[in-house]
């Protein structure tokens, strides 16, 4: 996984990288294009001058938007819930209180948890145990790091990055709107779509502790840095390209992008919704009567449905709103990839956490899931992939 031992030596360095090239690709000077001629903008050609790598202002006011987010978690009210059972049996109970609040020290949240993997004790991942220090500092050490009751992972996972990409989605309609005295229907429908995401993301939280990141994954580089700088600076690229060149979308892109969206909504929900209720209860009245295999592991595995039409169709849902997402950016696609970077970085990270999953599961289920593959044939995509 992830290019072999070293390849997160890698990764450590050049995803950064990626984060600052996107901004420096694409401003309000310049946006890199791919169409007709490769035209490089001058904000790259004079990257060495003008990067500034450090800033004790961004330091501060980052820090103090984390802080603060980690105090709100703190005191205020939250539900108590139980998490998956751990490799030794036991469970975890978390504070949960993401749908109360409207609402990051990221460098040091990544070396305290590492640190504190190395103390006796700690439950190590099974993935961030290898031996290899770059590679277990990328997958995380512990699986659960906590200071007291409060749980490292849970809380980037879903406070500081998420919020703090609609934060910045909101500034970007504002600057729009500083700029010329209006907000385009574009930038509301980015806006709309990506704070509807997040809201639902933070008002079904109990249902993240069931995810890979939660349950298999610890908490390293890779965890720490996609919650705390990928997701907010790199999600919200669309919304950045339109602040700096603002568009209306015609009444028939405005239905083109909604079409897309709600296609994309029906089938995420949908796939979610069907394996969750039926994880939950399988004879839930919804649920009861799709078609199951048995397994030696004792779960069962649904093989009609939404999961008998490919093993991730939730991913493909998941990857249509991602498209709507872009879409609002109009036909900047054809001449720069910037605007639309986020699809199709989503469809690499999608394509490569199903062969994760189907590692996962062969070695849940054994052959199993040899016979399930043979049911159900696809991986994503239904007759494609
Ligand atoms: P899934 O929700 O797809 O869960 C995979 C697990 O579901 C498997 O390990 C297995 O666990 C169970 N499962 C698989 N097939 C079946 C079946 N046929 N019947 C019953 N159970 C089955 O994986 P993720 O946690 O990766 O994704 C959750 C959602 O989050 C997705 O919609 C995804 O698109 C989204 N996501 C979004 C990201 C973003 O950046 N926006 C990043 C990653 C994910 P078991 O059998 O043990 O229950």
């Amino acid at each position: 996984e992830f290019f072999g031992p070293h390849g997160p030596a890698l990764l450590i360095l050049v995803l950064p990288a990626v984060v600052y090239g996107l901004f420096l690709a694409c401003n309000q000077a310049d946006c890199l294009s791919v169409w007709p001629t490769l035209h490089i903008p001058s904000s790259l050609k004079a990257l060495p001058e003008s990067l500034t790598l450090f800033s004790w202002e961004a330091m501060g006011v980052f820090g103090a938007w984390f802080g603060g987010l980690a105090l709100l978690h703190l005191i205020l009210p939250g539900k108590r819930v139980q998490g998956a059972p751990l490799p030794d049996g036991s469970r975890l109970t978390y504070k949960l209180n993401g749908a109360l609040r409207n609402g990051t020290l990221k460098a040091m949240s990544v070396y305290w948890p590492h640190l504190q993997a190395q103390w006796e004790g700690a439950m190590l991942s099974g993935h961030g145990s290898s031996g290899y220090p770059w590679y277990d500092f990328w997958m995380g050490r512990e699986l659960n790091p906590r200071t007291g009751t409060f749980d490292w992972k849970e809380f980037c996972e879903m406070y500081p990055g998420l919020i703090g990409w609609v934060i910045i989605n909101l500034g970007m309609a504002h600057k729009q709107y500083m700029d010329i005295g209006r907000v385009t229907n574009s930038m509301v429908l980015v806006n709309a779509f990506q704070l509807y995401y997040v809201v639902d993301a933070l008002w079904n939280e109990p249902s993240i502790l069931s995810t890979m990141d939660i349950t298999t994954d610890g908490f390293g580089y890779m965890l720490a840095f996609g919650d705390l700088a990928w997701v907010p600076f790199v999600f919200s690229c669309s919304s950045r390209y339109l602040a700096d060149y603002p568009m209306d979308l015609s009444a028939a892109g405005v239905a083109a992008v909604l079409a897309v969206k709600l296609l994309g909504y029906y089938i995420f929900r949908g796939a979610n919704g069907q394996k969750d209720t039926f994880r939950r209860n399988p004879d839930h009245p919804s649920v009861a009567h799709l078609k199951t295999m048995p397994t030696t592991r004792g779960t069962k595995l649904i093989i009609s449905g939404w999961w008998g039409m490919s093993r991730h169709i939730n991913y493909l849902g998941d990857w249509i709103m991602g498209v709507a997402w872009c879409m609002p950016c109009g036909l900047a696609g054809l001449y720069s990839i910037i605007p639309y970077f986020y699809c199709i970085y989503f469809a690499t990270l999608l394509i490569h956490r199903e062969r994760r999953d189907d590692a996962a599961c062969r070695k849940k289920y054994g052959r199993d899931w040899d016979k399930y593959c043979a049911m159900v044939k696809y991986r994503i995509v239904p007759y494609v992939y």
